[in-house]
């Protein structure tokens, strides 16, 4: 569909080589934080709400990835509200159950003050997600997937298919798999976006989000919707943050490939530890639940018990992280109160193991 030919080259490749300044003796291979608001009069820009040389950086290595045109935005959850702006007053968004628990408050806000209706299904059951009639109306089909924390797998190209048949956009948040391991863009989806306070940054010293869209006629209006939006909205990165963005993007192939690899084992053996009444796994990426036989006392418990992985909220960093998704007043009654998320980092996984069993053990 993109209107350019595919890169011939490997994702992790693209990782390192996008976004760098031209060649040229003497230039700086990395490019510089561009600390300025205001630029000299008759360019493109004038004025740093519009553009920033940093963030064009990010965004192309980002854009690459994706296969499509990115916007780098002040958080993930500015990219949403952005995705949200395509929604006329009044239209109909249709997210998942577990959608994550800041956009599905978002969405009840606005549904609230009027703005929107919403309906929250589990999109990822084939009963439902092939069922036209879930689609009726429907502006808008804000897919996540994998969700978080359930970890429920939907299936994006059938879901666009069928939203697109109803008439609906189709965005699609790709904080947990990555574009290492989903490409929504290649499944007919009109935006992906991302908290790129994960995965992408993968250092967590950053909050920063990003939306893409494709390169071609459609997608480009759009993505011109999006740029506007964060104009006018003022929902901005710093130059610093859209930089410690870029920087993280360069190792995402191996600390996804490492993680990935360690989510693999710690799901298989926490599947046969008797303190672990149900794992949830999806059998790729660096995320996986467990619930806690013991319940939710336990699984407090097993959260402040260990010292490799560290207990605090949010994912995708180097360092693995444990938190009890239920202690947070926001998180939605269906996700049980025993569950633990794991966000798996690049530590040894012997270490990350015997750690997490020790404190499953003290459970
Ligand atoms: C964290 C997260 C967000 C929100 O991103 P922020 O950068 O914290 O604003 C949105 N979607 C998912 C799936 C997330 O994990």
């Amino acid at each position: 569909m993109a209107d350019h030919p595919a890169s011939p080259l490997d994702p992790a490749t693209i990782a390192v080589t996008t976004g760098r300044p031209k060649p040229a003796p003497d230039a700086p291979v990395n490019p510089p934080v561009v600390f300025s608001s205001t630029f000299h009069a008759d360019g493109e820009v004038s004025y740093a709400r519009v553009g920033n040389p940093t963030w064009t950086a990010f965004e192309d290595a980002v854009g690459a990835l994706e296969g499509g045109d990115a916007l780098a935005f002040s958080s993930g959850m500015a990219a949403v509200t952005a995705v949200l702006s395509l929604v006329p007053v009044g239209g109909t968004v249709l997210a998942p159950q577990h959608s994550y628990n800041t956009t599905s408050a978002l969405l009840r806000q606005r549904a609230e003050a009027g703005l929107l209706s919403v309906r929250q299904v589990d999109l990822h059951e084939p009963s439902v997600s092939e069922d036209p009639a879930t689609f009726d109306g429907a502006d808008l089909v804000l897919i996540e997937s994998p969700t978080n924390p359930m970890m429920e797998v939907a299936d994006i190209a059938a879901i666009t298919a069928a939203g697109h048949a109803a008439g609906a956009l189709i965005a699609c948040d790709n904080t947990f798999a990555t574009p290492l391991l989903q490409r929504p863009l290649d499944d007919g989806v009109d935006v992906v976006l991302h908290s790129a306070t994960k995965a992408l940054s993968g250092h967590s010293d950053v909050l920063l989000g990003v939306t893409i869209t494709p390169s071609n006629g459609a997608g480009r209006a759009r993505g011109e919707h999006l740029h506007e939006h964060r104009n006018l909205a003022g929902s901005i990165p710093g130059p610093m943050e859209a930089w410690l963005g870029l920087r993280g993007l360069r190792t995402l192939s191996v600390r996804v490939e490492r993680s990935a690899a360690s989510a693999k084992t710690i799901a298989e053996r926490a599947a046969r530890h008797p303190a672990v009444s149900r794992v949830r796994y999806p059998g790729f990426g660096s995320m996986l639940a467990i619930e806690i036989a013991g319940g939710a006392a336990a699984a407090e418990r097993v959260c402040s018990a260990t010292s490799v992985w560290i207990h605090s909220t949010s994912l995708g960093g180097v360092e693995s992280q444990l938190e009890r998704r239920r202690r947070h007043p926001l998180e939605v009654e269906t996700v049980p109160e025993s569950l633990i998320r794991l966000s798996v980092g690049i530590e040894h996984v012997e270490d990350l193991w015997t750690d997490l069993d020790r404190a499953l053990n003290g459970a």
